[in-house]
């Protein structure tokens, strides 16, 4: 029989990504979302949306996620459903922290009523590390500014408590910003790409952001989705940061987009102070050494090879 994996937050960019990993895997996996007629968009653009079922789950509702999970019970869990943007926790925090922590702990809490042994990933952020003056590690110094990171922090706490007072074999990927094809436009890599490349077929737009001076680290969404499942099979049951540990200006990433569309960013991009932050992360960015040494992973797309993908894809599909 094959081994079975749930998937919370199937529809999102790492939720599509991880059900290809694991059907290629060989893999029988259940994808939930909440919606009754759910975003199958990107799991379309992977060609997957035919290759496994996707059922609907509230999981801020106990018994509803306690069904689900009894129903399949999955040899390894995955929590990636969220509000997942930083931005919009500021406009919707109630719905992020729903989103995040009773999620969490309803998942956590089934688990622990059926009396299943499954192997259960929560998807955490480097958001709760806020600004870093040394690469974080797991035990990094935390500092939180937005109500995501609150929330993912909470998470964090929540899945701990679960491991050390039931011995739930529940775990936390501390996850720094990671990109695809897939993103959603609301995220600046993505925003960046798509307008410059608007740009480049002649729209008259101007590129419009807060503070480009930040610093953050940025990785790709398909490897990372490998250290997930490597952290989640690991008898090691313990929490990683998974980075690239490189951190680069935002600036930075502008000007190398225009120059791949011969453009000169300045004569195209626009500050807003209505953009920036009360309390923005000026710099952020992880330190990989422990899940390299426990677990072999290691990033391996530099930031100029991802940039060059994305605006590839957009340049082909747009
Ligand atoms: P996405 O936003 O692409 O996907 C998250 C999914 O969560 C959505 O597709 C949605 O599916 C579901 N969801 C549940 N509740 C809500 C809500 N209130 N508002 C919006 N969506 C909701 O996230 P990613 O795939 O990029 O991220 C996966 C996980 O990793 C998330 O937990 C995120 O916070 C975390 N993370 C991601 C990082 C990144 O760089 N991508 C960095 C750090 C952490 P549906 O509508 O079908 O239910």
């Amino acid at each position: 029989m094959k081994p079975k994996a749930i998937v919370f937050g199937c529809t999102g960019q790492d939720g599509s990504y991880l059900c290809k990993s694991l059907i290629n895997k060989n893999y029988e996996v259940i994808g939930t979302s909440r919606k009754q007629t759910p975003n199958l968009s990107r799991l379309r653009s992977l060609d997957i949306a035919q290759r496994f079922k996707v059922v609907r789950c509230n999981l801020e509702n106990f018994e509803e996620t306690k069904d689900t999970i009894n129903r399949f019970k999955p040899l390894e869990i995955y929590n990636l459903s969220a509000q997942s943007s930083v931005g919009n926790s500021f406009i919707k925090p109630v719905e992020t922290q729903k989103s995040i922590v009773n999620a969490t702990i309803n998942i956590l809490e089934a688990c622990r009523v059926i009396g299943l042994d499954s192997n259960i990933f929560h998807a955490g952020s480097s958001e709760i590390y806020g600004s870093t003056k040394t690469p974080a590690d797991i035990d990094g110094t935390i500092d939180l500014r937005s109500p995501y990171a609150t929330a993912k922090y909470q998470s964090y706490l929540i899945s701990e408590m679960y491991r050390n007072i039931y011995q739930l074999n529940c775990v936390t990927g501390i996850l720094f910003n990671h990109e695809s094809p897939l993103r959603d436009e609301k995220f600046v890599i993505k925003k960046i790409i798509k307008t410059a490349v608007r740009i480049k077929r002649g729209s008259k737009e101007e590129l419009t952001l807060g503070d480009i001076t930040i610093r953050r680290d940025w990785g790709c969404a398909e490897e990372y989705i490998e250290a997930i499942q490597l952290i989640n099979r690991s008898n090691l049951n313990r929490d990683y940061v998974i980075c690239s540990g490189e951190s680069h200006s935002l600036q930075s990433i502008i000007q190398k987009v225009f120059e791949e569309l011969e453009l000169n960013w300045i004569d195209h991009t626009k500050i807003s102070k209505d953009l920036f932050r009360s309390k923005e992360i000026e710099s952020s960015y992880g330190n990989a050494n422990s899940i390299k040494k426990d677990l072999g992973w290691e990033a391996k797309t530099k930031i100029n090879d991802l940039i060059k993908k994305l605006i590839s894809y957009e340049l082909d599909e747009t």
